[in-house]
């Protein structure tokens, strides 16, 4: 596994070094790349560099074909391609400034005409120049939320501890009603050694997927710790649904890990099961599936206490967990907690009304409380999916010794 570098830049020896400048020969931040690239005068061999644009006087301004890792990156080098464009003589307006043009009322018109051509896409800042040269009545879009800004700004509610604003950008909000879902998340928050010290968070890198209903947004933060925020788009808007303690890349590593620690488990192997679940959950700290097997590594090494609260972590993470659910409220049940058990194995049967354990197991809950039509039911709707299944009819043939002795 491997982890980034923490190296700084040694332009600003400030943000993270996160690229190799081959003008410099050292590694840089994307915003001092930014600062350097702007002139045109990178070597043409770096994948970074912004080569002169082809396009015609036709063509919307600003139209960079330039490599960079976040959409932030690409803003802020518009930002100076707006800077550099409003001071340099422009072919289409007969080489004269648009800096020096804005000075006139006709001017000005004539800026907003060229624009007024075209639908300007949303990623371009158009409200920074339309600042800058006071191009009134140049109607600018409202900027939609990107994953970026959502990202960044879920990390802010975090570090201002205002916990029902950050609810508010998370996935399943409505899940989180729910006390006992709501507490074992904000536990974990709190618990957690980089959040619980998080003072900034700086921007590295995002990725989007090609659909664009998932994505990622990587940051550095206090200056040494690398976080990855993970997104969901539902309709329009972006949503976060947890959290990779390291850099993007990690995200494919997950299935992998979850794998290997099966495979341990299956084969009882409980140390080696231990350490890995140790140091995956460090990383994958919003992963069901990682919970899931620390309930099962503790279930198996007869933990039933430790087991439960990895439990409710999964279904806490991913409510339609139906497993995890299940082992939670099977813990429940043995440990004598009727009505939690038998609240999450309604649940699960609404949830998944073939799932035979929770039928069978609510059907033995309503036995031992002496609810017998209701159990006779739950039997028959089990037995009706799966005539075979033992533990139903053992539990039919209790229920109908129970019913004659009472007769
Ligand atoms: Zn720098």
């Amino acid at each position: 596994m491997r982890f980034s570098s923490t190296r700084r830049c040694s332009i600003c020896n400030l943000r993270r070094g996160s690229r190799y400048c081959l003008r410099k020969g050292k590694y840089i931040c994307w915003s001092d790349c930014n600062e350097l690239r702007i002139d045109l005068k990178c070597p043409s061999g770096c994948s970074y560099t912004l080569k002169q644009s082809d396009s015609s006087q036709q063509d919307l301004p600003f139209q960079l074909q330039v490599k960079t890792d976040s959409r932030k990156e690409f803003r802020e080098l518009l930002l100076k391609e707006m800077d550099k464009w409003i001071i340099t003589p422009q072919p289409l307006f007969g080489n004269r400034m648009p800096l020096e043009m804005a000075d006139s009322a006709t001017g000005k018109k004539e800026i907003e005409n060229l624009f007024l051509k075209f639908k300007i896409p949303d990623f371009i800042p158009m409200k920074y120049l339309a600042d800058r040269l006071h191009l009134d009545s140049l109607k600018i879009p409202e900027l939609i939320p990107d994953y970026e800004n959502t990202a960044a700004e879920y990390l802010d509610k975090i570090i201002a501890q205002d916990w029902a604003g950050m609810l508010h950008y998370k996935l399943n909000q409505n899940h989180y009603a729910r006390e006992i879902y709501l507490n074992n998340f904000l536990n974990r928050i709190k618990n957690n050694r980089i959040l619980r010290k998080m003072r900034e968070h700086n921007l590295i890198a995002s990725a989007v997927t090609d659909d664009h209903r998932q994505a990622l947004v990587f940051h550095e933060i206090n200056g040494k710790y690398d976080l990855t925020v993970t997104l969901y788009r539902k309709n329009s808007q972006w949503f976060v649904k947890g959290f990779i303690m390291g850099p993007l890349e990690l995200v494919n590593g997950e299935n992998e890990a979850i794998q290997q620690i099966a495979v341990l488990l299956s084969k009882n192997d409980f140390s080696r099961a231990f350490s890995l679940l140790r140091k995956y959950t460090d990383i994958y700290f919003d992963s069901a599936d990682m919970y899931y097997y620390w309930g099962m590594y503790y279930s198996l090494t007869h933990n039933p206490a430790a087991a439960e609260i990895y439990f409710l972590t999964a279904i806490e993470i991913d409510p339609d967990f139906i497993e995890a659910k299940y082992n939670y409220a099977y813990i429940l049940h043995t440990r004598g907690d009727k009505p939690g058990a038998r609240d999450f194995y309604r649940e699960i049967i609404e949830q998944n009304p073939q799932y035979l354990k929770a039928l069978n197991n609510l059907a033995s809950l309503y036995i031992e409380e002496g609810n017998f039509t209701e159990a006779a039911d739950l039997l028959e709707l089990c037995l009706g999916i799966d005539p075979d299944f033992k533990f139903a009819r053992e539990n039919r043939n209790r229920l109908q010794k129970l019913i004659e002795e009472e007769k």
